[in-house]
């Protein structure tokens, strides 16, 4: 079983997939928890070139292909692998990020986007996409120090917040949104209460 956590910043992604990951391993689930970009070696390298200020301008479409080289390696090493031993992997970020961020918010070609995504990932999807949803002003607050991404207008990350919204809206059976300013603990028995028919099948 394959999940993702998606959304803005400051949704909380991290903290709903370590929740997530210690229930499953509670109930005695083989778990890997993991996330985009950087859980590989190379990504680590790539996760560094894309969001350190310090990199200044790059290309968008430069942009785009480092992330889809990170997904690459992180699906061919790590997520693969581990639904193979069958594992339920939890990944914080995937496809729609992407999607999200190079396609709406870099205003890149969706269609062309996906196929370079869905070729990094072998077309490895989600069985369920966990989307975090928050306004932009409230995500972008809890943090003080900014990456390349994060020091993006507002309006970008409204465009990415409202293409996240619509990929889940495109198929609502993968999918479920998630008022991210619910208190913590009320969001994870929402997202329990989807993976565990999930873990059934
Ligand atoms: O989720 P996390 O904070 O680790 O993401 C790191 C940064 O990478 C965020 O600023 C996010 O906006 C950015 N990102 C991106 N495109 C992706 C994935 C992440 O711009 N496809």
């Amino acid at each position: 079983v394959f999940i993702a956590l998606e959304g803005g910043e400051g949704a909380g992604k991290s903290t709903q997939s370590d929740r997530l990951a210690a229930w499953l391993r509670d109930e005695g689930y083989d778990v890997l928890l993991t996330h985009e970009p950087g859980d590989t070696e190379v990504g680590q390298k790539l996760r560094r070139i894309v969001l350190d200020p310090a990199t200044g301008d790059i290309s968008h479409r430069a942009e785009a292909l480092l992330y889809a080289a990170d997904k690459a390696e992180h699906v061919d090493r790590v997520v693969a692998p581990a639904l193979s031993r069958g594992a339920v992997v939890v990944t914080d970020r995937y496809v729609d990020s992407t999607l999200a961020y190079q396609g709406a918010g870099r205003a890149l070609s969706d269609r062309e986007l996906e196929r370079v995504a869905r070729w990094a990932t072998s077309d490895l999807r989600p069985h369920l996409t966990v989307l975090l949803d928050l306004p932009p002003q409230t995500g972008l607050t809890r943090f003080e120090e900014r990456d390349r991404i994060e020091g993006e207008s507002v309006e970008f990350h409204e465009r990415v917040r409202q293409a996240f919204l619509r990929l889940a809206s495109a198929h609502p059976e993968h999918y479920v949104v998630i008022d991210a300013r619910r208190p913590i603990e009320e969001i994870a028995a929402v997202v329990r209460e989807r993976v565990e028919p999930l873990l059934e099948q």
